[in-house]
């Protein structure tokens, strides 16, 4: 393979190959931008050295090559005594791993060529200033020899010269700074400092792709969820100077404001410095809008490039550039970070300036952007103290107790307190305590570690990693800068931003989240400052975009009336899952017990009547609620135990009674039926369509509510929209069975209302069986709806209550998983059983109406899948209907 790319022959679609660096370098030469010569060694590269433990052979003649050509274009040559040619090397990944790996500057200097660089810039002291740079950079990056070692030489120097600004030092300081650092390199790497300026090359070449695999560049890409085996890039280019005096300097700018969108000057510039003085932060920057005067036509050229930028990239650009005695040269651009909130604002102030189309805008921004904004958060005006902060690993608002442990966490939190679980580290004996708390905090661990994944699958506000946190579980305290905090003190924590905050903080809801539920003009009155108005009115806009082009509808999961006005004020456009369970529990477990202890029909039914004018009138509730919209009733789905007492608790109070001699027939009968329907695997037991066939009159009687509930409401006037859905079919006969029973109850109820009640009768697709013979189970349904919570704890066997406490962040961290497939369906594995259901289904009814419903429908990646997939909606949970409204019409342009 090709291993070099010089920046002609790049462009910016080749992130993969080249990095992100080095696209956006190449792209920017082709386009005519200043940009000083070099080329880039691929990913390609990275990837065989990692294989082999060398760099691939042909790589030394390519860099000839390419070097060559460079020197030729600047009639100069590597560290020539005369006129040196140096470079840097500069790692750069397809994602950006801000200061995860390493960059070396001033390569080509030496003995020799530090002359020759006092001669061409007439500069004795910058050219000693260089090659010491260049010997402390290489000691520490090439050669791993301990940084202190070379800045605590710096600082010895200053000191005895008492001065306090490197700038302060002769040139002959510096000089006798790099004997002394040459002394160092041999000391610690055994070796002289090499003089040979390609010798420098190929090493600092080889330091950089060894850099991807160093601890933290491992540890950031685990946190980040970005893949082990990519590689960085290495870019060869042409060293510019900006410390070359006071016609020189450096700097970074945006494109437009990052935070509002608006166009005009943002960034910071430097004078008489190199780009690394910027970040390191060695001596305060001047506003950019200052260059104007220091130099009219270099800041009149980087304007100008700033719009050439941003015009081809149609985006906020960032951009590092380093003037050279006056003139400009550009060293980096990439397409602008951004928060949530500018992601929205930037995308419609482009379009007010007619630089991306509305279809762009919305691909401009994320589900998960928009989720970000719909939290409630921390008042922003409220008086805060911040204690520390750490990862945001769960976003949200918490505020709480600190406990320290399951037994604090339950008993406080059972007392009506909320509290925040603050751990060094979870692992999954604190589940207990993590499902009380409101929130949770750790000292230890990234947004894969144990507490950060089961936070985000149970929607918990989390933040992670907070290493200041000193926690002290025996002894119930933490210390964090110098404050000692006990168990029962309140802190606040910010799952969206990472901060820990001492004391009540006033939680308040989002003025986005203002607008979805309650309507632009309200958003508008909610928004505390013009910008944040500003921010509701893009939203609203991009939000409208989005409904207008997307194909998927988008259904709620609501189980109760005040759930089905929550999700159609955030505009639902149905119910795709009401869950019936929670019509069972309450004082209508007693009627359940009855229902399983009945020694005969007669009792049977008076047990089953007696539960349908309660059920009658939640689904009038909730019919009423989405009158208009269609609304998926599941029948009864967890196995009927779920409703009947512990059996240890059940046992031991029937042993107590006995042995008080107050033996209890009942108790003890149901105790025999408890012990008979206990299941060493509840999940794949006696549970949704074959409860409904195993226990007679109990599915009959769910029809029959959902019935009665239709008519009553039809004579009222309203246009109740129900369809009868039954979980866990894996075979067309059951669905068949059940529906031949509830057509008859509702041809029963139809005569009896005298009107025709047909109402669809459909079944979920969350078996894999189902999936495969989804053409015969078509037959017997009127629709289909996709489980993929169960579909993927049966296609990988895993048991989701057990298996994401106890090692889903061993896996995450192993690379066994990505992301759990809980979370973001899993393409590969349960993605080609919905495309078989959905190939089945239509092949028998060519316009089988199919969702899904589940954790997943709210989740960006799957929507898009599933659009692909060709359902017809997604269903979720109400606060998600926003996120996942973005996602569709994102998906469908
Ligand atoms: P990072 O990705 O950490 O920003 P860079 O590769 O961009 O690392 O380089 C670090 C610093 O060195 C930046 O400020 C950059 O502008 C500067 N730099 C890199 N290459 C050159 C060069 N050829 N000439 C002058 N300065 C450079
Ligand atoms: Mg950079
Ligand atoms: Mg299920």
């Amino acid at each position: 393979p090709k291993y070099v790319y010089r920046f002609s022959e790049g462009g910016m679609d080749q992130k993969d190959l080249l990095g992100g660096k080095g696209a956006n370098l190449a792209e920017m030469s082709r386009l005519g931008l200043p940009v000083p010569p070099g080329f880039t060694i691929t990913t390609e590269a990275c990837r065989a050295y990692m294989r082999d433990g060398h760099v691939p052979p042909d790589l030394r003649v390519e860099v000839t090559l390419a070097l060559r050509q460079v020197e030729d274009t600047l009639g100069r040559s590597l560290g020539d005594f005369h006129e040196p040619l140096l470079v840097s090397v500069r790692s750069g990944a397809k994602f950006s791993m801000p200061g995860m790996m390493e960059t070396v500057l001033n390569v080509g200097l030496n003995d020799a060529s530090v002359q020759g660089l006092t001669a061409v810039t007439g500069d004795e002291r910058f050219a000693w200033d260089s090659y010491r740079r260049l010997l402390q950079m290489f000691g520490k990056t090439v050669l791993d020899i301990d940084g202190e070692l070379f800045s605590g030489a710096l600082d010895a120097l200053k000191a005895e010269r008492g001065v306090r600004d490197d700038t302060e030092l002769s040139a002959e300081d510096l000089r006798g700074l790099v004997a002394t650092y040459k002394d160092i390199v041999r000391e610690r790497s055994g070796a002289d400092f090499p003089q040979h300026p390609r010798q420098q090359l190929d090493m600092a070449v080889e330091a950089v792709l060894r850099s991807w695999n160093t601890d933290r560049a491992v540890l950031y890409r685990r946190q980040e969820g970005i893949p082990n085996d990519l590689g960085t890039a290495v870019n060869v280019q042409a060293m510019v100077f900006g410390n070359l005096g006071r016609t020189s300097g450096t700097g970074v700018c945006f494109t437009r404001d990052p935070s509002t969108g608006h166009s005009g000057v943002y960034g910071d510039y430097l004078p008489n410095a190199q780009g690394e003085d910027v970040v390191a932060g060695i001596r305060n920057t001047v506003p950019l809008a200052d260059l104007e005067s220091l130099d009219p036509d270099a800041y009149a050229e980087l304007r100008q490039a700033m719009r050439r930028l941003e015009t081809h990239y149609r985006d906020l650009c960032d951009i590092e550039f380093t003037i050279e005695d006056g003139r400009l040269w550009l060293l980096q651009t990439r397409v602008g970070k951004r928060t949530a909130a500018a992601a929205f604002r930037v995308a419609t102030q482009l379009v007010d300036e007619d630089l991306i189309t509305m279809d762009e805008a919305i691909s401009r921004v994320t589900g998960a952007q928009l989720g970000k904004l719909l939290f409630p958060q921390f008042d922003a005006e409220a008086d805060t103290e911040l204690l520390t902060t750490g990862m945001a690993a769960s976003p949200g608002a918490a505020v709480g107790e600190i406990v320290f442990d399951n037994a604090q966490a339950v008993e406080r939190s059972e007392a009506g307190a909320p509290v925040i679980l603050v751990r060094r580290e979870t692992n999954p004996d604190d589940l207990q305590g993590m499902v009380v708390a409101a929130g949770i905090l750790t000292a230890r661990g990234g947004k894969t570690s144990h507490a950060a994944v089961v936070a985000r699958g149970m929607g918990t506000c989390a933040v992670v990693g907070a290493d200041e946190l000193d926690v002290d579980a025996a002894r119930r305290e933490v210390r964090v800068g110098g404050r000692t905090l006990h168990a029962g003190d309140v802190i606040a924590i910010d799952g969206t931003s990472g901060q820990v905050f001492l004391g009540e903080v006033p939680v308040v809801d989002s003025p986005v989240m203002t607008y979805i539920a309650e309507g632009l003009d309200a958003g508008r009155a909610a928004a505390p400052d013009e910008e944040t108005r500003e921010l509701v009115e893009a939203v609203h806009r991009v939000l409208t975009h989005a409904d207008g082009a997307r194909t998927l509808r988008v259904r709620a999961n609501a189980d109760t009336a005040e759930d089905a006005r929550n999700a159609r004020e955030r505009g639902a456009e149905g119910i795709g899952l009401c869950r019936t369970e929670h019509m069972f529990l309450g004082e209508r477990r007693t009627l359940v017990e009855r229902l399983i202890l009945a020694a005969d029909d007669a009792e049977r039914e008076e047990a089953l009547g007696a539960l349908l004018a309660p059920q009658r009138e939640d689904f009038v509730e909730i019919l009423r609620a989405m009158d208009g919209l269609p609304t998926t009733i599941r029948l009864i789905d967890p196995p009927l135990h779920e409703f009947l007492p512990d059996l240890t608790e059940l046992a031991v109070e029937v042993a107590l009674a006995a042995e008080r001699g107050q033996s209890d027939e009942r108790r003890e009968r149901l105790l025999t039926a408890v012990r008979r329907m206990h299941e060493s695997n509840p999940m794949l037991g006696l549970r949704g369509v074959r409860l409904g066939l195993v226990v007679p009159g109990l599915f009959a009687l769910q029809v029959r509510a959902i019935a009665q509930a239709t008519a009553q409401l039809r004579g009222e006037g309203t246009d109740p929209r129900p369809e009868i859905m039954v979980p866990l079919v894996g075979s067309v006969r059951e669905l068949q069975l059940v529906r031949q029973e509830a057509e008859r109850v509702l041809a029963e109820e139809g005569r009896a209302a005298d009107m025709l009640l047909d109402l669809p009768i459909g079944c979920m697709i969350e078996l894999p069986r189902a999936a495969l013979t989804a053409h015969r189970i078509a037959e017997q349904a009127d629709f289909f709806s996709f489980g993929t919570n169960d579909l993927t704890q049966t296609t990988w066997g895993f048991s989701r209550d057990d298996v994401e406490a106890a090692f889903f962040s061993r896996y995450l961290a192993n690379g066994v998983l990505r992301i759990s497939p809980f979370e973001t369906i899993d393409g590969e594995g349960v993605g080609p059983l919905v495309r078989a259901g959905v190939a089945g289904g239509r092949a028998t009814k060519p316009r089988m109406h199919i969702g899904v419903c589940g954790e997943h429908g709210g989740d960006p990646e799957s929507i898009h899948f599933f659009h692909d997939a060709g359902l017809d909606y997604v269903s979720c949970s109400p606060y998600r209907v926003p996120v996942a409204r973005l996602e569709a019409g994102r998906a469908a342009v």
